[in-house]
């Protein structure tokens, strides 16, 4: 019936359009045009304004930060090529590919929402105190579930993680500021910016590249049997959380005689501490902030951990991103 009501409104309205129509149709002209025009006249305006020799100028001016920019851009992608950004796995989902997982009962297709997620990765199927556990322990809880054992060899790929996950953090923020920089410099019309703030950055050639940086997530759910009710603990792997894990581990690791004593470990901590022990200057070509404020720098193991290099405050040098990359760049060619 209410269908019915419904369809009944619907045609009365379009016959009423139909029999009037010498006032609706020049309604829906007028109405188009307003619509219309404020967009032309924008579209207008911004090619008038890329074609410009105001912009021309500008861009010629900041060719160079243009040229660093998109190098950064590529040192962003090798990051994320080359990095670690994975550590640990589930004990109960590891082998659910295996299997197919179908609710075959004709009612309750609801449920399936709450069905738990065993083919994800990182996830961990559990009882609901693991979950509320979880909560108030993550970091406890996620190397005992996801078998993150406190020994030497997970200690270095968790701070691989976090080195991984540091670089990418700083090279993107990196990237922010000198985009911002570049759209200072340039200083378009606030509508380009408004409207057409990626056509700006492909006008002036500044190549974009993703900003998201791929935090590992480890997640702990609950599923009751129904299904009707569901809960979930996550826990994101950013610097802060790898750096409690790395001191976690190392808490509970018996070290070799070797490197007792003497190891340091990765944290954001440490990396500010060799950054401001070398005066925030790269160590193989003295480049330094304060000659280019926006210099990436980085902190590098001069002996590489590959190759047996320890996290050791004297293994450990500030290299800028340049020289730093020219580095591993070798490293891989090796
Ligand atoms: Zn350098």
């Amino acid at each position: 019936m209410p269908y019915l009501i419904a369809v009944g409104v619907v045609v009365f309205f379009i016959v009423l359009l139909i029999t009037f129509w010498y006032i609706t149709v020049p309604l829906v002209i007028i109405a188009l045009l307003v619509w219309l025009t404020p967009k032309l006249v924008r579209r207008i305006r911004k090619r008038r304004y890329f074609a410009s020799a105001t912009f021309a100028a500008h861009k010629a001016e900041i060719a160079a930060l243009t040229a660093e920019h998109n190098e950064i851009a590529q040192y962003v992608a090798e990051i994320r090529e080359r990095g670690s950004f994975e550590i640990g796995a589930a004990g109960t989902g590891r082998h659910a590919h295996l299997a197919t997982f179908e609710n075959t009962s004709a009612h309750n297709y609801k449920r399936d929402r709450n069905v738990a997620s065993y083919a994800a990765e990182n996830v961990h199927n559990c009882s609901l105190q693991v979950v509320r556990n979880a909560a108030g322990n993550p970091i406890k809880y996620v190397s005992k579930y996801f078998d993150i054992k406190a020994n030497e060899e997970t200690l270095a790929d968790v701070e691989a993680l976090g080195k991984s996950i540091a670089s990418l953090e700083s090279a993107v923020s990196n990237l922010q500021t000198r985009e911002s920089q570049i759209v200072g410099m340039v200083n378009p019309p606030a509508f380009i910016m408004k409207y057409y703030a990626a056509e700006f950055m492909e006008q002036v050639g500044v190549e974009l590249s993703p900003v998201v940086v791929p935090y590992p997530e480890y997640r702990f759910e609950y599923v009751s049997a129904g299904g009707n009710s569901s809960q979930r603990a996550t826990v994101k792997m950013d610097t802060e959380t790898i750096d409690a894990m790395v001191e976690y581990l190392a808490g509970s690791i018996k070290f070799r005689k070797s490197a007792a004593g003497q190891r340091a470990l990765m944290t954001a901590k440490l990396r500010h501490f060799i950054r401001s022990r070398d005066e925030w200057t790269c160590l193989n070509c003295a480049a330094s902030v304060r000659v280019e404020p926006n210099l990436l720098l980085e902190v590098d193991h001069i002996r590489p951990v590959s190759r047996g290099g320890l996290t050791q405050v004297e293994n450990l040098q500030t290299l800028c991103w340049r020289c730093n990359r020219a580095k591993s760049n070798k490293i891989v060619a090796a």
